[in-house]
Order: C-alpha cells, then structure tokens, then sequence
C-alpha cells in the first residue's frame, strides 16, 4: 500500500469528516435502537434523508429496509446487547434502480467503564460482488459434480504429489476400488498402472508439471483383480488463479472392445492375407473407382511382372478386344452388386497372350456400399489349347471316316465319267447332249461332296447368324447318306413348317449333326430306320434325332459327354463331348433318352435369338 505523505493528506478537518467520505457502512445506535450518528454511506444505502435520522429509531425513519428487515434488525441488535458480544449479519437491500445490494455488518456494542450499554457501533460493507462469485462458483461446482457423475468415462484427480483427490462413479467401476481405497493411511494402496507402462506414466506428469499437453494416447491399467485392459487416456493440468499447477485430471475411456474387433480384424486380415499370397490364382482387390489395391504374387509365375509392376495398369494389359466387355462386367458388378465370370486374355510380359478364366465379387460394406472387387482368375491357356487340340483330332478322325465314304462316293460318278467320256467321241449329238447332261449332274455330285468336306475340315471362324437349320440338316444327311445305305438303313426326315432361323454358328452346328447322326447309324448293326424331327418350342428350335440301334444303359447315360468313353473298336469317345460344347456356346439343350436294344433319342434345343451370354 502507498503511504501518504503529509502534504497528500485529503484536506479533512476532523475524524468525523473523514469517517463520512468512507465507502462503508458506520452508524451508531443507542442501547433504545435510536440512531446517534451514520456516515453517507449508511444513510445513501438505506435511503434515509441526511438531517432528520438523529434520535430516531429504524422503525421511525423512511427507509429501503422492509418490514421484516427491520424486525431482523432490532432482534440482532438485541442479542448484540445481551451477549456483549459482536455479532455479524448480513442483508439484503432494493436500491431504487433495481440493483441488489448483500449488506455485510458488525455489530459491536461498547460499555461504559462501570459496565452500562453505551452505543452500538454498526460497521459494515457491500459484499454484492464478492457475493455473485460464490454463487457462480457453486453452480461451477454442481456443474463439475454432475459431469463427473455421469460421464462413463473414469475421472481421476491427483494433485502435485499424485494423491488422489478425486474419483468418479465410472471409475469405480471401470477400475473396481471405491474412493476410501485412496486414502493416505491404506495400506494397500491402489495400483491402476502396470509395472512396465509406469516409468510411461512418471514421463506424462513429468511434462505435465513443465506446463506441456499431452496428446490422448492408449495404453494399458490395472482392475483391481489383476486383469489387465485397454483405455485411451487423457491428461490434463487443474491450475490456480494465478496459474499455479494444483493437480491433474485424468480420463480413462475403456476401448478393449475396440481393441479386440481391430485385432480380430487384422488377424483374419493376415490370415486372408497369407492366403492370397500363396495362392496359384490370381487374386486383385480393386476398388470402385478402378484403382488396384492388391495384386497377389502369383502375377509372376503367370504373367511374369515382379512385385509393383501392375499397379494400376492391369487395364493396360487386357487385350483389346476384351477391353470392352470387362470394363461392362466390372460396371454392373458394381452397381447390381452380382458376381460375375468371364474369360479375358492379358498380356504376359514377353508378350504372350494369357487367357484368363476370372471370377469378380464385390466385397460390400455392412451399409450395403461396394467397397472393393475381388477378382480371383486362373490360366486356362493350355486347357484351352488342349480343347482345341481334342476338337481338332475329334474332326481329323471323323474326316478321315468322311473321307473314306466321300472315296466312294467319287468313285463311282468318276467311273461313270470315264464311261461317258469314251462314249463321247462315238455318238452323235442328240445322244452327246444326253451324256453330257448325266456327266454334268455327275460333275455337281463331286462338287457337292467335296464342299461339305471343305465345310468341316475348314478352321472354325466363330461367327454366330442366323441360319436356316432345315438345310443345314439336308445337307449332313446327304453326306452321311452313303454311309447308311451301305448298312440298309433309312433316314427319314420330318419339318414342320415355318421353322426359325436358329442363331449359330453353322459349321459347329454341322459338326454336330454330323456327330450325332453317324453316332446314330453306327448304332444299328441290322437294318432300320432313323427318324428326324424338326420342331418349335416357344422361341427355340426342337430337333429330335431317333434311332434303332443298341442304345445306351442307364448308368451311362448320365456321363455321356465324358471324353474317351466309347464302345467302338475304332471309336474316339470325343464326338458327344464336342457335341455338348457346341451346345453350350450356343446357349441350347440337349437331352439323351434311351431303351437297350431298342433305340436312342436324342432331342436338342437351339435358340433362334443371342442369349445374354453373348
Ligand atoms: P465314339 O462315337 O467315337 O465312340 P462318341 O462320343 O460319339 O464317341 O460316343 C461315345 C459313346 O456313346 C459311343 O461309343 C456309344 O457307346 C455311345 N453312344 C453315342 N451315341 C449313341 C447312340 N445313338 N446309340 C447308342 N450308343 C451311343
Ligand atoms: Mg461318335
């Protein structure tokens, strides 16, 4: 405090006048409660008017005080009296502008020298302020009580010298000690922190105390039985006023659920991982927008790019001509959120084309969003040659059968030819013209057989249209007809009218009629007959092929297609399996039926439309 120097002194006459200028409360009031004297204070506070107060009681004078105030008043002044002693009283005044004003007093009675009640000296100050902070401080801490309460989260408060202060009801149970376990005298005092993560916890308050945050961090705590859990901690500093660290505040959030669904999760993560590593399929992860993920190892035994080389060029690497109906399956795979499968041909790093049989599935997020492709493919280039090389010599050998009746069949116009020629030069002209018109449809014959030959024995160009089955049929019949005479059997065929044109490819439809039909005579050891339908069945075309041969037993029957099963010392066993391919790229159906020593049917559906598939 600044001490005033003589010459600084207000220019106050007497005590009197000084004790007026004061900013608090003095009034003295005689032992009968009339007043004797007041400062400006007392008498402004209580609106009382400065010349009339002396020798006049409270409940005499005008003044801000209420009934019952005044009747508070003169019942402290009464005791002061009677206990001789000082007593303090506080209350509350209505200034005229609304304003509250707590009024803190002393009342202290003085005694004349014999022991008689002399004056009562009121003093007393305006606490309103200081009054207001209490208040705001105490719903503060009823605030910080209820957080306390009712958080979930475990709340400790330890001072500077790490005493517990305070725990939370969450704490309790989170950690199973109850707040008395903490007192200084236990002598079993709680541990919540494991032996290894202490020298952790000494380093935080460490930087704590230097006046540094400490991020939220996970770590581990004790329950009291022992087990050991996951929480996420947060440590934070309580300072005084004047910013004095008095303690800390710590808050445990218990995440060992959390923990354990994140290790569950990258356990069967590297299990799933230990999987594709070692796995011969090709297996990518890609996500929505295209980008590769993952690309598992087995890309370099397959297509020979070391590890990182793919990324985000597998695009790059499909052929051309697959480019487009991958990128349309990849589509609707997300956005019909279906698997699909497919075939494709990649680019092997010397070059090579890699064909490609590939499976896609969309991996869905719990709220139904795609979000990644899984695709798991294999290499099927050599399975494929091999079906082409099985193709290839299933037709070598039925040409060379061709070929042999197809000799015959030549032989015989040639020979006549021969004939024709001679005669030639000998006749006249009515009768050259007669030969030349037998020589020409003799001509036309070879012509006819050759090209069927031709039709087969031509490398398959794969193009599917329209075709018309009924000449299709004609055609195969003429070329095995040779065969069938020579064993006396009869081949009849029936169609319907207005047949559609089937969507196929024709010389694959050929080859398969040819492989049936000679299936069919080569059944028959005696004389027959064999009948062909040709039919509609909503929008496909029926064709029924029936024999009258040996047939085929019923356990048989269930695996024809197999490749290498025949009954014939001469037989391939690869006829009916082409057959079955055919009519699985052509999207039809085909259905054996059939009785042992009675005969076999053979009923097929072609579609006259592209399906889906193609
Ligand atoms: P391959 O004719 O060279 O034996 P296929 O695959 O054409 O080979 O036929 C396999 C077998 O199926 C034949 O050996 C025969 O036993 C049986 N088979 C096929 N078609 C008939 C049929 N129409 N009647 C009786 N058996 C048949
Ligand atoms: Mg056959």
């Amino acid at each position: 405090m600044k001490v005033l120097s003589q010459d600084e002194l207000p220019a106050v006459a007497t005590l009197k006048e000084m004790i007026d200028v004061l900013p608090e409360f003095v009034c003295l009031r005689y032992p009968d409660g009339t007043w004797a004297e007041a400062n400006r204070f007392a008498l402004n506070i209580y609106g009382i008017d400065h010349d009339e107060y002396k020798g006049k009681s409270l409940e005499e004078l005008e003044t801000r005080l209420s009934y019952e105030a005044i009747e508070r008043c003169s019942l402290s002044d009464k005791r002061a009296w009677e206990t001789r002693k000082p007593i303090k009283t506080a209350e509350k005044i209505i200034m005229k502008s609304g304003r509250k004003v707590m009024l803190e007093l002393i009342k202290q009675p003085t005694f004349t020298s014999d022991g008689k009640p002399q004056v009562l000296v009121v003093t007393g100050r305006d606490i309103t302020p200081h009054k207001q902070k209490e208040e705001e401080l105490s719903v503060a801490l009823d605030l910080l009580e209820s957080v306390l309460k009712g958080t979930t989260d475990a709340i400790l408060i330890i001072n500077t010298r790490q005493e517990v202060i305070k725990v939370n009801d969450a704490f309790m149970q989170m950690f199973g000690w109850a707040e008395e376990d903490f007192s200084e005298d236990n002598d079993d005092y709680p541990v919540i922190t494991p032996a290894h993560l202490q020298g952790e916890s000494k380093e935080i308050i460490n930087l704590l105390k230097q006046g540094q945050s400490v991020p939220l961090h996970e770590t581990q705590r004790i329950h009291k039985d022992g087990t050991v859990f996951d929480v996420s901690a947060s440590f934070s500093n309580i300072c005084d006023m004047d910013g004095k660290i008095m303690g800390f505040v710590i808050v445990y959030r218990d995440i060992t659920s959390q923990k354990k669904v994140e290790r569950a999760l990258r356990e069967s993560e590297a299990k799933y991982r230990l999987i594709a590593e070692h796995s011969t399929d090709l297996i990518t992860v890609i996500d929505p927008t295209g980008i590769i993920q993952y690309v598992s190892p087995s890309h370099l035994p397959v297509l020979g790019y070391e590890d990182g080389e793919i990324k985000g060029a597998i695009l790059e690497m499909v052929h051309p001509d697959d480019l487009q109906s991958l990128s349309e399956l990849f589509m609707r795979a997300l956005v019909k959120k279906e698997p699909f499968q497919t075939e494709f041909r990649l680019v092997h790093k010397n070059g090579d084309w890699i064909l490609l049989e590939a499976r896609g599935v969309p991996v869905m997020t719990k709220d139904g969003h795609v979000e990644s492709l899984v695709t798991f493919a294999r290499d099927v280039t050599k399975a494929k040659q091999t079906e082409e090389l099985m193709l290839k010599s299933e037709k070598l050998s039925v040409l060379g059968e061709l070929a042999a009746g197809v000799a015959h069949e030549i032989r015989n116009p040639l020979t006549s030819l021969k004939g024709f020629t001679k005669l030639l030069s000998d006749a006249d002209d009515v009768i050259r013209l007669e030969y030349l018109r037998i020589m020409e449809s003799e001509l036309n014959r070879i012509n006819d057989i050759v090209g069927e030959l031709m039709l087969v024995a031509k490398p398959q160009a794969v193009s599917f249209e329209h075709t018309n089955i009924q000449e299709l049929i004609y055609s195969v019949v003429r070329l095995l007809e040779t065969q069938a005479i020579m064993r006396n059997i009869q081949i009849w065929v029936n169609i319907s009218d207005n047949i559609p044109l089937v969507y196929g490819v024709e010389n694959q439809l050929k080859q398969l009629f040819i492989n049936l039909l000679k299936n069919a005579i080569e059944s028959m050891d005696k004389d027959g007959e064999i009948h062909i339908k040709i039919g509609t069945r909503n929008d496909s075309v029926l064709l029924e092929l029936k024999d009258q041969g040996c047939g085929i037993p019923a356990e048989r029957l269930k695996t024809l297609g197999e490749p290498f099963y025949t009954t014939k010392e001469k037989g391939t066993g690869l006829g009916l399996m082409v057959c079955f391919k055919i009519i699985e790229e052509h999207g039809g159906a085909i259905q054996f039926s059939s009785v042992e020593n009675e005969g076999t049917k053979v009923e097929i559906e072609l579609p006259t439309a592209p399906s889906s598939s193609h």
